[in-house]
This record gives C-alpha cells, sequence and structure tokens, in this order.
C-alpha cells in the first residue's frame, strides 16, 4: 500500500470510529426544499405574524453554485441579513477563483477585476479572458509548459464572516431534533457587528482541500457528521460541503462541545475521492484559521493554471485563453 492510501485509510478509519453522518446531501439535477412550511423562523425565532416569508431561501448561498437546494424555514429578514453580510465575506474570500474555476452564481459565472479595475478576467461562453495593464499585471506567462501563474489580491473581507457562512449552512441542513445543541452558533449567527463580536469558537478552524482539473466535484455534496457515543475528544458536528474543486470541512460549534473547553481535540481531514495521483494533479490541503474577526486587506492570491491553447490579443493587451477542454487551475504555492 503507498503513502497516499494509507492516509486515506487512517483518515476512514478515523471517521468510521468517531463520526455518523446523519444528513449526506448531493445536488444532482432535482430541486431540494428543505422543511416544511413552519410557524417561525429557524434562526431568529420570529413568527409568520412578525415577519414574512415571500423570498425563496437559498440553503446554501447561491455563490457556490447552489441553484437546486432551497428551505422554507428562513424567514426574509434573516435571508437578507446572510446574504448581505456573511455570504458577502464568502464571495471575496473566494475571490478570482469562483472566475476561474467557473462557479457559477446568481448572475453566471462572475467577473474579477483587480483593486486597481485595470485588469480583469472574465469567463464567458467557455473563454477565459483575461486584462491586464503594464501598472496592473496579474499574470506570468510560461508559454513553454503552457502555464499561467495568477498573481492577485482578495477584497477586504472579515475571516470570522466567512466561517459563520458555513455555521449558516450547517444549521439550515441540520435535522431539527439538533438545533438544541446549537443556541449560542444560532444566537452568534444573527449577530452581524463583527468586528466587536468574537468568535464563539477559538481557532475557528477549517480544513480546506483543492482538487485541480475540470471541476472534480461535479455536483454539491454537503454532509453533517455527528459524533458516535464514546468518542469524547473529536468535535461534536462537523460540517463537509464539496462544490467544483472545493472542499471545506468545519467544525460547528455547539453546546455539546463546552465540556471539552481547554482539551486539545483531534481532527483529521475526510477522506475525499481524489487523494490519488489525479490527471490534472495533486490535491492540495491547508488549514484555515477563521479566528479573526478583522478585516483583511489585501490577502494574496496565487494560482498556477495550465492551458491548451493561449492567444494574445495586441494592441489591447488582451489574452484569450481556450478554456474548452481543461482548463487547470492549481495552487502552487500556499501564499497566505
Ligand atoms: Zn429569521
Amino acid at each position: 500500500m503507498n503513502e497516499i492510501m494509507e492516509e486515506m485509510k487512517d483518515r476512514y478509519e478515523f471517521f468510521e470510529a468517531n463520526y455518523i453522518p446523519i444528513v449526506d446531501i448531493n445536488l444532482l439535477d432535482e430541486k431540494v426544499v428543505l422543511g416544511e412550511r413552519t410557524d417561525s423562523c429557524r434562526f431568529c425565532g420570529k413568527t409568520r405574524e412578525e415577519v414574512s416569508f415571500k423570498k425563496i431561501a437559498h440553503a446554501f448561498p447561491e455563490l457556490i453554485g447552489n441553484k437546486l437546494l432551497y428551505s422554507e424555514y428562513e424567514c426574509d429578514e434573516c435571508n437578507e441579513k446572510f446574504s448581505s453580510s456573511i455570504e458577502d465575506h464568502l464571495a471575496k474570500y473566494l475571490s478570482v477563483y469562483r472566475t476561474l474555476c467557473r462557479v457559477s452564481g446568481k448572475k453566471g459565472v462572475p467577473s474579477f477585476k483587480t483593486k486597481a479595475k485595470t485588469a480583469r478576467i472574465d469567463h464567458t461562453n467557455g473563454i477565459l479572458q483575461l486584462q491586464e495593464s503594464i501598472d496592473d499585471l496579474i499574470t506570468e506567462l510560461d508559454e513553454e509548459n503552457n502555464s499561467l501563474i495568477i498573481k492577485t489580491t482578495r477584497e477586504p473581507y472579515i475571516p470570522n464572516a466567512v466561517y459563520k457562512c458555513f455555521v449558516k449552512m450547517a444549521i439550515t441542513i441540520m435535522p431539527e431534533a439538533e438545533l438544541k445543541n446549537f443556541i449560542n452558533a444560532k444566537y452568534w449567527l444573527q449577530v452581524t457587528d463583527y468586528e466587536n463580536t468574537p468568535s464563539i469558537i477559538k481557532p475557528a478552524i477549517c480544513l480546506f482541500s483543492f482538487t485541480p482539473g475540470n471541476n472534480p466535484y461535479k455536483f454539491i455534496k454537503a454532509m453533517l457528521l455527528k459524533r458516535k457515543e464514546g468518542s469524547e475528544k473529536v468535535p461534536y458536528m462537523i460540517l463537509i460541503v464539496a462544490f467544483q474543486n472545493f472542499f471545506f470541512q468545519t467544525i460547528i460549534p455547539s453546546e455539546k462541545d463546552l465540556s471539552l473547553a481547554g482539551e486539545s481535540l483531534q481532527l483529521s481531514f475526510f477522506p475525499i475521492p481524489f487523494s490519488e495521483a489525479h490527471q490534472f494533479g495533486k490535491t492540495t490541503y491547508r488549514e484555515m484559521d477563521f479566528t479573526s474577526n478583522l478585516v483583511v486587506r489585501d490577502d494574496p492570491v496565487h494560482l498556477n493554471m495550465k492551458f491548451d491553447t493561449i492567444e494574445k490579443m495586441d494592441p489591447n493587451n488582451i489574452e484569450l485563453i481556450d478554456s474548452n477542454k481543461k482548463l487547470e487551475p492549481t495552487v502552487k504555492t500556499p501564499v497566505e
């Protein structure tokens, strides 16, 4: 057995011993509406007399490509609050990755513009188009190796708000019977004054992996994993969300973990299906710390992409990359 397979076996055994999946969602092509029409909002607790429920609430943000999963139990006020606050931070965090990995949001694949607004990346009709100016260079071209390095920065975002976004997703898909163990998390989600509200989980760690290639996760997959009886030193609830090239594994803060405060918890990456040498390159793993509630500015993003053909369009400094077949973004160097 090679090293990678052994690593996967260890991960599998860790989850087999400690967790049981209580929710497993695969968004293939059918619309899924969670929950019955409830009398009150799952998040703020307000009743139908107090708040309206007119808008259809995306159970997961549309910006990660969700066009199939909705819920009946999120009021319009909460819907508005979550989309204009926490989801906005996730969008800024994913940044240029959404364009390069073709994650389709409300208006299709979003365009990316730099801070100076003189360089941009658009994705239209299967073609990735990059424009840059001498003063705002975001690419380094290596024609010999059909490789293009993209170097840019994220828009300002708050890490803890990104974390909240995953907590919100978890609470949304959680079975009703579990909600009583997440009262603090629900209250915390309601607070949008991020810079004056510390994280209720420290450190707020998210295990992340990026698999290169043309959308290895063909559909959005989500799981809620609950601690098995007798497994004491692991977090009570873990959310797993995978879409396009991304995989996020997040601890959902629960009152069930209060007795473990101060103890060091065991964590393991979930065994994902792309761990063996993947044709477009290796999956990269990172542990991300989203504890900070301060705004992060000029956060660098550094991606290495492979392409089939490239077409330079002078004199306008426009470069066109044919991305029909295999546009392969790979994270080369972790720079954050
Ligand atoms: Zn509400």
